[in-house]
C-alpha cells in the first residue's frame, strides 16, 4: 500500500473502528485459507489468523493519548513494526513459506525455522495483536463467562491484574508480558523474551493469548523514559476488554 493510500485509510479506519480491521479482505481470505486447520489450543482461533503483511492501525496515532503518546505511536507502528513483516517476509520467501496460510502455523513450529523467522514472525504477530488490544477511552472491564473464568483462576479481576503488571514490570531487558489460555484450559500470566509468544513451541507457557503487552522501551521510552511502571499502569486505561473478551469467547 502505497504511504498516501495507507495514511487515508489509517484515517478511514479510525472513523469506522475496529469492525473495518476484521473486515479487510486480507484477513476474510486466510480465514478462509484457514479454515481447514485445527489447533488443539484455541480451535477458533482462525477467526483472528495473522496474515504476513502489515495492517493499518484501527486508529489514528494521537488516538491513545495521553497514556501513549502519538510520536511513539507513530514510529512503533511505522518503524519497528513494519520492520517484522518486512523481515519476516524475507524470512518466509527464503525459507519456503507459503504465505497465504495463517502466519500462526509458523510460529506452532518454530524450533523448525530460523532465527531471524523467531525474532520477525513473533515481532509481527505481537504488534498485530498488540494494536487491536487497545482502545481510545477503552475504560472497561471484561464481562460475563470471561469475567467467571478470570474470578475462577486468578480469585479476583485485581489479582489477575497484580499478577500481569509484575510480570510486565519485572521481564528483565525486551519482551512481552501475557494474559494466556492455556492446554489445561486455565487462563494465566506469563513473560516471554524479545519477540517470542505463547503461540510458539519453544516457549515456556504455551497457549493462545488473550493479549500481550510490549514491554520494549520503544513502546514507551519517549514519553515515559525509565519509569515502566507507569507505563504499564496507564496500559489498563485503554485495553480493549472487549476485544479480549471476544478472543476468549472463540474458545
Ligand atoms: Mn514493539
Amino acid at each position: 500500500m502505497k504511504p498516501t493510500t495507507r495514511r487515508n485509510f489509517i484515517e478511514k479506519s479510525a472513523k469506522a473502528g475496529v469492525a473495518t480491521l476484521i473486515a479487510l479482505p486480507a484477513i476474510n481470505a486466510l480465514m478462509a485459507a484457514g479454515r481447514n486447520t485445527t489447533s488443539p489450543l484455541a480451535p477458533d482461533f482462525k477467526i483472528f489468523a495473522t496474515g504476513f503483511d502489515q495492517q493499518p492501525l484501527p486508529y489514528a496515532y494521537n488516538a491513545l493519548e495521553p497514556s501513549i503518546d502519538a510520536q511513539t505511536m507513530d514510529i512503533h507502528y511505522n518503524k519497528h513494526a513494519a520492520a517484522y513483516s518486512k523481515n519476516l517476509k524475507e524470512a518466509a520467501a527464503a525459507e519456503k513459506v507459503d504465505t497465504t496460510k495463517p502466519l500462526e502455523d509458523v510460529l506452532s513450529k518454530i524450533s523448525k525455522y530460523s532465527v531471524k523467522m523467531r525474532n520477525n514472525g513473533g515481532g509481527h504477530y505481537n504488534h498485530e495483536l498488540y494494536w487491536k488490544c487497545m482502545l481510545p477511552n477503552a475504560n472497561a472491564k471484561p464481562a460475563g463467562k470471561f469475567l467467571t473464568a478470570i474470578e475462577k483462576d486468578f480469585g479476583s479481576f485485581d489479582e489477575m491484574k497484580k499478577q500481569l503488571t509484575t510480570a510486565a514490570t519485572t521481564r528483565f531487558g525486551s519482551g512481552w508480558a501475557w494474559l494466556v489460555y492455556n492446554s489445561d484450559k486455565k487462563i494465566v500470566v506469563s513473560s516471554t523474551p524479545n519477540q517470542d509468544n505463547p503461540l510458539m513451541d519453544i516457549s515456556e507457557v504455551k497457549g493462545f493469548p488473550l493479549f500481550g503487552l510490549d514491554v520494549w522501551e520503544h513502546a514507551y521510552y519517549l514519553k515515559y523514559q525509565n519509569r515502566r511502571a507507569d507505563y504499564v499502569e496507564n496500559f489498563w486505561k485503554i485495553l480493549n476488554w472487549n476485544y479480549v473478551g471476544e478472543r476468549f469467547n472463540s474458545l
